[in-house]
């Protein structure tokens, strides 16, 4: 695919014209109509493949000790130097909680105790499915971390709502700190407090 400029747009790329080759048999991939909904796929003629491009599963956490949430900032792109609590890619063969419990620690160097559902957050212009945990720090020594530049505490009312990585942090945390939003879609990059 030519246009670099949708690709990074995406948080990861998954556009029809992304996938050339078919991951079973190696030949080329054709765009088809199939099945039920005959929504154009990539198909590969020789075997038969069908390459449906999915949203992937993000597991996240918001990490809370006594009135304060724990934060980091991003030592990786997409949102390099940008805050945003714990999350990361689910494994196969691992649950959607064992990976946010396991992101706070590879993020933070804190030990979390998950305290139930937050939110999950979808966009149609983001190719993750965000679910996101409330959580209590239970151990651990917050320290940086090769994926992460910085590790901070944040009171409810010092949030940095204009250096927070991805819609869906600024989504989630209005949700965490139960803040009045304007309704959802209305913005297209994070924005002052209102
Ligand atoms: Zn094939």
């Amino acid at each position: 695919m030519a246009d670099g400029t949708d690709h990074q747009r995406l948080q990861h790329p998954h556009g029809s014209g992304w996938a050339r080759y078919c991951p079973r048999c190696a030949h080329g991939l054709e765009d088809r109509r199939v099945d039920v909904e005959q929504r154009l796929r990539k198909v590969c003629p020789a075997c038969g493949f069908i390459f449906y491009m999915n949203p992937k599963v993000v597991a996240a956490a918001v990490p809370r000790q006594g009135s304060d949430i724990w934060l980091l900032r991003r030592n990786i792109e997409p949102a390099h130097g940008l805050w945003t609590f714990p999350g990361g890619y689910v494994d196969l063969g691992e649950t959607v909680p064992a990976a946010a419990v396991r992101e706070a620690r590879e993020e933070t160097r804190l030990d979390i105790r998950l305290d139930g559902l937050l939110g999950i957050y979808s966009y149609p212009e983001s190719a993750v499915v965000m679910v996101v945990y409330r959580a209590t720090v239970v151990g651990g020594e917050p320290s940086p971390t090769p994926e992460s530049l910085e590790v901070r505490r944040f009171g409810p009312d010092d949030i940095p709502w204009e250096r927070l990585a991805f819609p869906s942090t600024r989504d989630a945390l209005e949700d965490y700190l139960g803040i009045e939003a304007a309704p959802r879609g209305a913005r297209k990059t994070p924005v002052g407090k209102e």
